[in-house]
This record gives C-alpha cells, structure tokens and sequence, in this order.
C-alpha cells in the first residue's frame, strides 16, 4: 500500500539534450543519439529505484516532448511544415507539426526504450503516453477540420502502441491529458471516448495524467487567474469514475485543488500528487506526509499511490532525484504509523 510512482518525465542528463528546457534540442545525433537515449533510460530507472520509488518510468528520456515524442513514427504528420498556435486555449504558443494526412502508425514508438526500461527494472513499470485530446491540442490540422475525428484516429495509432508496451511487459500505460482541465464541455462530448478508444482491449493498468501543467511561467500566471479553489476536477472526475480507466494522477501539493475532490474518483486509484514540480524547494518527508495524510480522509490507503504533481522534465536533475527521495521517505513515514511498514 502507499506504492510511490511519479507522473512520468524527469530531466535529461546534460549530454543527451540542453537541461532545464522544454524542447531541449538533442545533442547527439545518429546511432549515438538511440544509444545515448537507452543509456539515460537506464540510468533513470536506475535513478529512481534507488530514490525508492516502487513504481518506476522511462523517464521519457528519448522523447523530445511528451507529445512530439509520440508523432515520430507516424504517417499523416508533416514535421517540415511547422506552424505557432496557441495551445491549452491560448495559454501559450508553441511551434507544432502539422496533420496533412490521415494518420497511421508505421510501427513502433517506444518500444526500444520501454524493453531497455523492463530489462533493468527491477520493479513495476509505467510508461507514459500523449492522450488524444492533449495530441489534439499541440498540433496544427490540415486534413481531419474535426477535433473530434482527428482525436479518434490518435486513439486508434494510441491503442497499437499501448498494447504493445503491454506486450513487452509495462505494468501500467499512463495517458497524460492536461487538456482535460482547459475544455471542460469537450471533454464530456468525446474525450473521455476518445480516451477509452486509446485503452480498449488493455489487460494492464491504465492511469489517466489530468494536471495543471509543467511548472514554467506560463501555466504559474495562468494558475493564477484560476482563483483561490480549483474545481476543474469536479467536472472531469464524474467521467472518469464511470470510464474504464483504472487510475488517476492529478496535482495536489501546493495547488488550490479542494482535496475532498479525490472522493468523487470513487473506486479508481487515485495517484496524489505529493512532489510540487513549479519550486526547486524539495519536501520534507514530513511535508509529503502531510499531503498523503489529507488524501487518507477521501480515499483507502490500498488506492492511494502518493506521486508528482506533473512530470519533471524541466527541472534541475539533482533538484528532481530528491524530490523523488522525499517522495519515498515520506510514503514510508505514513505506512509506518499506518502499522504497514
Ligand atoms: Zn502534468
């Protein structure tokens, strides 16, 4: 019980891509580049294991971005072609491929760093995936003019990746969406099916990601504007409670999330986010503890996997590690009381 996981990315060693960017362009490239990523997959689960972590991930090491990363191998995507939108309702621009074609998947994504990932973990493994929605949202669409319909063909190239990733023995497929905060009328009309068009026929866990972004500056004004409680989650996690998605990972520490909110996710495990990724303040496993306690009121220990609040790609490396550490150690304070150490 109380098994600690994370949301998904954490930073890039500094000889793989520029640190503390988004978008850090690479630094090798060629056959030097694949092995560089299957080295920092390794050594991030290494990493991670010895934070303590029980439920590891890939770090997203070889992907350039956590929706990018998963457009590289399919048909129907124009890299060439690059436009600046808007993105998670104009919060901020991003440059973005553009859909000229129907999309397709030519093969494998990850499956190069998820079996690097299985052969060296020596504990359950999460591999994180874009959800359809949030695809939607970070590219430009020439060919479907439907989100709705370009969102379903994600979920179907989304589904052959994921099983997959099963296949090779991932313990958990994670769909992020943090566009499941941003439209919330969407969301209900098709996200949710589009979601479960991604999960469909999957044996393993299936999680969603719903958060309020990375922590640049960005998505801290706009967290700003959302006023002294955060109810998004009161929309989306009805759905969720009736879809098949077994977990949900959402931002906690340090937000103006009503916790009670948690309780609204009957039945699905929910993963609290413990670990504020927008400071390089690192908790106290005391102050993690404290979170985990608040989420016991709403939820039953077995369901409760403490977690970051978002991936931590953009953040310094060492800042990331004890982070991951706190995590660990105040998971274990609250399982101590608990009798469950
Ligand atoms: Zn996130």
């Amino acid at each position: 019980m109380l098994q600690t996981t994370l949301a998904g990315s954490l930073p890039k060693p500094s000889w793989l891509a520029e640190p503390e960017r988004l978008w850090a362009p690479w630094k090798l490239s060629g056959g030097d580049l694949e092995q560089a990523k299957l080295d920092a997959t390794i050594l991030a689960v290494k990493m991670q294991e010895d934070a303590g972590i029980d439920i590891v991930s890939d770090g997203e090491q070889a992907r350039v971005h956590f929706v990018h990363g998963f457009l590289a191998n399919l048909d129907g995507i124009d890299f060439g072609k690059r436009t600046v939108i808007g993105i998670r309702a104009d919060r901020y621009k991003a440059e973005v491929p553009t859909v000229v074609g129907p999309i397709r998947r030519k093969g494998s994504v990850h499956g190069a760093e998820a079996r690097a990932a299985r052969a060296h973990a020596g504990r359950k493994l999460k591999f994180t995936l874009p959800g359809p929605m949030t695809i939607v949202d970070t590219i430009a669409d020439e060919h479907y003019r439907s989100r709705r319909d370009l969102a379903f063909a994600f979920a179907t190239a989304l589904n052959e990746e994921a099983r997959e990733l099963e296949g090779i023995g991932v313990d958990v497929v994670q769909f992020d969406e943090p566009a499941f905060n941003v439209y919330m009328r969407e969301v209900a009309e098709w996200g949710i099916a589009a979601l479960e068009a991604a999960r469909q026929g999957l044996r393993c866990k299936t999680a969603v990601h719903i958060c309020y972004g990375y922590g640049i500056r960005a998505n801290v004004d706009w967290k700003e504007t959302l006023g002294s409680e955060w109810r998004q989650y009161e929309e989306t996690f009805p759905l969720i409670a009736k879809s098949s998605i077994d977990q949900v990972s959402l931002e906690c520490r340090n937000s103006h999330v009503p916790i009670e909110l948690i309780r609204l996710l009957d039945g699905k495990d929910v993963l609290v986010g413990a670990i504020d990724v927008a400071s390089d303040a690192v908790e106290t496993p005391e102050e993690v503890a404290e979170t985990i306690r608040a989420a016991l009121r709403f939820v039953a220990p077995e369901k409760l996997y403490p977690c970051t609040n978002c991936g931590m790609a953009p953040m310094k490396r060492e800042v990331a590690y004890g982070k991951l550490a706190a995590l660990a150690a105040g998971a274990h304070l609250v399982r101590t009381e608990l009798g469950r150490s």
